[in-house]
């Protein structure tokens, strides 16, 4: 008989409890036991959950207040100099968020998921030592609540060290034996809480392409995990194949292996491998990142071929991955019109529980098959739902017969240069200007109809019109109309397309106490009317200066929404393209003679193997290429990202065609800038030459030094004078003074 799992499930809370007792804590509003009480109805609440849908595995230790790599940072003493001698709680949150004298630790992307992670700190000298309260605390409190065997969540000693970086420029890895003395310390003590503890290390390190190098490690480190025989260890991984790390799991005594069904587009190799094994398989199937009904037939015959290579008895059924990256529940959805079609976590919980029943054949009472039923009928209704399928999209796509700009690159700037009759070095700003509290009242009231349009629309014009003046005044060369209109650079466009819907709820955490609501695209997506054309024709018409349209490109629309499975991405990529081209069209039609389309989610999507990057490539170029191939020759198109390490991806970047790309720079530093020269990019680029995440007012002296590093790697006439990003999160006191410096550096480079 199979059994079931969950991965691990989400802590932020279903009304975003945590978030709200926390950011209360650091206001300074109330005490830390206010946070420690909600902790632990929190962890009640989710164990609840759980054990209602007589879930066999559920997990301990994948709460946590912040993050759980800062909770292994915490367990195994990696604990950066600069935060030592601090107290328990003072120490934990520094390291998240900073203090008075120590910088935060970095946090990044968590594999190709949008949740971000501390990135542990090593050097040379770094040392470890083990606090395993939180751990075995945690397990007690499950087991007081009635969870007969939890199953502890644990981050494996080798991701972690890969995901770590140095100050001093040492290994990493090389710490790996003082760390692995310190897990194996921690199973000694997990052995005692009881008969059999299962604990769950997740090394999902060896799903990327990393795992050709890191695959030898496996054999010695678990050896030393495996020597207390009632801690049964399973090695997790999940949002691709491990296969290298399978080869090397079957040789030691680590118990059970977890794989992505949903991601992985193959996992044959590694059930050819367990077939022949004794190792138990967790089997992601139902989807830990995605928010749609399973199907649940379709989940029972992809089972049925697993079933081929691994019995029963040897097979748990359970999600691809922590349920952390999926809203909670559809509980407080009551306006959502696509309601049935959807899935969050504790659905899902029914899907697996359900699914494991039907794999082993056991009866269904009354409700279960009323939830079949409705399963049955959520997927057939999705397939067939006039909401979902819209024939003049189809038609339009598979039509489609024009896939980039008539007029190539070399001739179009040409045309371009002639007709805007900028100076050299022009300057502009990347869309966004400051977001003030007002602004988002503003916002906020005319959402919920507590001020009329004429007055949402005077404020919101009255705002573009002191950007304008603003820019005038710093003398900037080509402007914006600073975005006071939108929320976020997705959902202000997804909120126009046909094909989205909007959750009240659907809340996800992205790092810390912030939360994210991605767009649910569900349907053929199409444009119904122009997006932003009333709002940048207006702001075009209070300057003689050329005003820059501002949109959100197709790629970065997709990454950054929660989208329908039941079409391949390459084609819904297509949709969102051919809406954007409209609104190119429409703009340009309209006067607009600079257009912008952002990819800041470009190299987001990209995938974790090598071998499926050809293809992510070809489909986010041609998507890009696509949505800008309205653009005639005289318009220009700019594209804006923020990062800059395009070492690898640099000719993909050259071939979306875009005429000029604005970049990060700032804190990425001028050596990864040197693959503009070396690889001898042809179009204009605009490298960040101040840091806008700092609240720092760079010196004039300071940015026309930039400006000079930039111009040794690039020559003038290819080069653009920007900050490194939208300015949305910044004070005004800090954007007018250093565009001010800006344009006063670039005069002084531009005389020199
Ligand atoms: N145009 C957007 C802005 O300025 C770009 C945001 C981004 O790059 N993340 O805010
Ligand atoms: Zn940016």
């Amino acid at each position: 008989m199979s059994k079931s799992f969950i991965t691990g499930f989400p802590r932020i809370g279903e009304q975003r409890e945590l978030k709200f007792a926390l950011e209360s804590f650091w206001a300074g509003k109330s005490e830390f036991s206010e946070v420690e009480k909600v902790a632990s109805e929190l962890k009640a609440r989710h164990w609840g959950y759980q054990k209602d849908a007589n879930i066999d595995f559920i997990s301990v230790n994948d709460f946590s207040y912040y993050d759980l790599m800062l909770d292994n940072i915490v367990t195994f003493g990696a604990i950066p100099p600069r935060f030592k001698g601090l107290s328990e709680t003072e120490l934990y949150f520094s390291m998240a968020r900073g203090n008075k004298t120590s910088v935060a630790m970095e946090m990044t992307k968590w594999f190709n998921a949008n949740y971000h992670y501390i990135v542990p700190e090593l050097s040379r000298e770094s040392t470890f030592s083990l606090n395993s309260d939180k751990i075995l605390n945690e397990y007690k409190e499950a087991k007081a609540f009635g969870i007969a065997n939890p199953k502890i969540n644990l981050i494996g000693p080798i991701t972690f060290l890969a995901l770590s970086k140095t100050t001093d420029g040492s290994c990493a890895l090389c710490h790996l034996d003082a760390l692995v003395e310190q897990y194996a310390k921690l199973i000694d003590q997990i052995s005692n809480l009881d008969n059999e503890v299962v604990v769950q290390i997740d090394e999902p390190i060896f799903v990327t392409d990393k795992a050709e190098k890191l695959a030898e490690k496996i054999v010695p480190t678990y050896e030393k995990l495996t020597t207390k025989s009632n801690v049964k260890i399973i090695f997790m991984t999940y949002f691709e194949h491990a296969t290298e790390a399978v080869k090397e799991v079957v040789k030691t005594k680590i118990w059970g292996v977890g794989l992505d069904f949903v991601h992985a587009t193959c996992q044959k190799s590694s059930l050819e491998i367990l077939a022949n094994s004794d190792k138990t398989v967790f089997a992601g199937v139902i989807d830990g990142r995605n928010v749609w009904v399973s199907d649940i037939e379709a989940k029972l015959n992809l089972i049925n071929e697993i079933k081929k290579y691994i019995p029963s008895e040897r097979l748990n059924i359970g999600t691809s991955c922590s349920l952390l990256h999926v809203p909670y529940t559809l509980k407080y959805e009551e306006k959502l019109s696509i309601k049935e079609w959807l899935s969050f976590a504790v659905e899902k919980l029914a899907e697996v529980k359900h699914l494991r029943k039907l794999v082993d054949g056991e009866k269904f009472c009354e409700s279960g098959e009323a939830w079949l039923k409705a399963n049955k009928n959520a997927i057939e209704s999705r397939k067939t739902s006039d909401l979902v399928n819209d024939k003049a999209v189809q038609n339009r796509v598979a039509n489609l017969s024009k896939f980039q700009r008539d007029v190539a690159y070399e001739e179009r700037i040409k045309i371009q240069k002639a007709k805007f009759n900028l100076p050299e070095l022009p300057t502009t700003t990347i869309g966004s200007f400051p977001q003030t509290p007002e602004l988002r009242q503003v916002r906020n009231a005319y959402k919920k109809a507590l001020i009329t349009k004429e007055a949402y629309e005077a404020d919101i014009k009255k705002y573009i019109d002191d950007c304008i003046a603003f820019q005038e005044e710093c003398d900037i060369d080509v402007l914006v109309h600073g975005e006071p209109e939108r929320n976020d650079m997705v959902e202000y466009f997804g909120e126009q397309l046909k094909g989205y819907a909007f959750s009240t709820n659907a809340w996800v955490q992205s790092y810390g106490s912030r939360c994210v609501k991605p767009p649910l695209l569900f349907g053929d997506v199409s444009r119904p009317k122009a997006m932003t054309v009333e709002w940048i024709t207006y702001a075009q018409s209070k300057t003689k200066r050329i005003m820059k349209g501002m949109l959100t490109g197709p790629v970065t629309i997709l990454n950054w929404s929660f989208v329908r499975d039941d079409k391949p991405r390459s084609e819904i990529a297509k949709e969102l393209a051919l809406a954007i081209y409209d609104e190119i069209d429409d703009l340009q039609n309209a006067g607009i003679r600079i257009i912008q389309v952002d990819e800041a989610a470009f190299k987001e999507g990209y995938p974790l193997r090598r071998e499926n990057i050809p293809a992510y490539e070809k489909f986010a170029v041609d998507c890009f290429k696509l949505s800008v191939s309205a653009a005639k020759a005289e318009t220009q198109i700019h594209t804006h990202m923020c990062y800059s390490e395009f070492n690898d991806i640099i000719k993909t970047i050259e071939a979306m065609d875009a005429d000029v790309i604005s970049i990060e720079t700032a804190r990425s530093g001028n050596e990864l800038l040197k693959i503009f020269k070396s690889v001898g990019y042809k179009q204009e680029v605009g490298p960040g030459v101040y840091d806008i995440h700092s609240p720092r007012v760079p010196s004039v002296e300071e940015i026309a030094t930039q400006i000079n590093v930039l111009l040794e790697v690039l020559p003038k006439s290819q080069l653009w004078i920007n900050p490194d990003c939208g300015l949305k999160t910044r004070k005004w006191e800090e954007v007018k003074p250093s565009l001010k410096n800006m344009t006063a550096a670039v005069k002084i480079v531009r005389l020199s």
